[in-house]
């Protein structure tokens, strides 16, 4: 890896994880951000909890915070069933779907409001610090920024309104609801759990990636650093969430399994870092006009060697 890109990424407070990385980042210095697309896991990659206490700030335990005390005991046996598989990246996608519709059918069952749904959600999940300013330099450049989750769409958009995030998609379950605002149900085509994300993303992004080759994804889990399928060296992984708070059934050696999963780890809380590594690349883009017109001549040839 060129050592000018390493000290740059150390400084800005990411830190290399995969040996692909160097070529990844000289890919992606040549096309251009602008020839670049964003693919963003949501749950604690785009939240964090609003007190700042270790609370869940994810769609899933918002919704479960207005269970009735029976069904929250079924939700909490479901997760205590499959979040370690989950977590150490052995979930099936049969579990992971018998999982979803568990979950979803409890939720239903118990007709939950999705206006107090949005309420717990104001009150208890906040951005991660550096969301809204990595957002505003994707949309200035018109880079797309696809949201794909398997929490629910209609709290993830409610949650972008309220915050000015401007996604360019969402892609998550969408949830029915009656004349009321209670929820009766979803939209079976639109489910997305964590092992089908490649699958319900693959149309909406084959036609991004034509225009726009490169794939920069942020994630938190195993599951995440695959949720799009992207040809090497055209996708830079970016995992997020260095230090997770250690809690029962999940060992830290699971976070350390995942890190080898990502090409770049954030140090810290804030996305900042990933919009001063675009603002460095989009600089390096723009000093070297020549390679750029080859390289969008014909993105898929290999790398050229640097001149002196
Ligand atoms: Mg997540």
């Amino acid at each position: 890896m060129n050592p000018a890109d390493l000290a740059v990424i150390d400084r800005l407070g990411l830190t290399a994880t995969t040996t692909q990385v160097g070529a990844k980042i000289d890919r992606l210095r040549h096309v251009g951000v602008a020839r670049a697309h964003c693919v963003f896991d949501w749950d604690r990659t785009l939240t964090v909890p609003a007190s700042g206490d270790d609370s869940d700030p994810t769609v899933w335990r918002v919704l479960s915070d207005l269970l009735p005390e029976a069904a929250r005991e079924e939700y909490r046996s479901l997760f205590a069933r499959f979040r370690p598989a989950e977590r150490a990246g052995t979930l099936s996608e049969h579990q992971a779907a018998h999982w979803w519709r568990a979950v979803l059918q409890i939720i239903v069952r118990s007709r939950v409001s999705l206006a107090d749904a949005e309420h717990v959600m104001a009150s208890t999940v906040a951005l991660r610090p550096g969301t809204g300013r990595l957002f505003r330099h994707l949309t200035d450049r018109r880079v797309p920024r696809v949201i794909l989750s398997a929490g629910v769409s209609d709290l993830i958009e409610g949650m972008c309104r309220r915050n000015r995030l401007q996604p360019s998609g969402v892609i998550a379950t969408r949830l029915a609801t009656s004349d009321g605002g209670t929820i009766t149900g979803w939209d079976p085509g639109s489910l997305v759990h964590p092992l089908n994300k490649p699958a319900r993303a693959a149309g909406d992004l084959a036609q991004i990636q034509r225009a726009r080759p490169f794939t920069i994804l942020l994630g938190d889990s195993p599951t995440d650093s695959a949720m799009v399928q992207t040809d090497e060296p055209y996708g830079l992984r970016i995992c997020v969430g260095s230090a997770p708070p250690a809690k029962a059934g999940e060992p830290d050696e699971a976070h350390q399994r995942t890190l080898p999963l990502f090409d770049l780890t954030l140090r810290g809380p804030s996305l900042t870092p990933v919009t001063r590594l675009l603002r460095y690349l989009d600089l390096e883009h723009q000093r070297n006009p020549q390679r750029t017109r080859q390289e969008v001549a014909s993105p898929r040839r290999p790398p050229r060697t640097r001149q002196p």
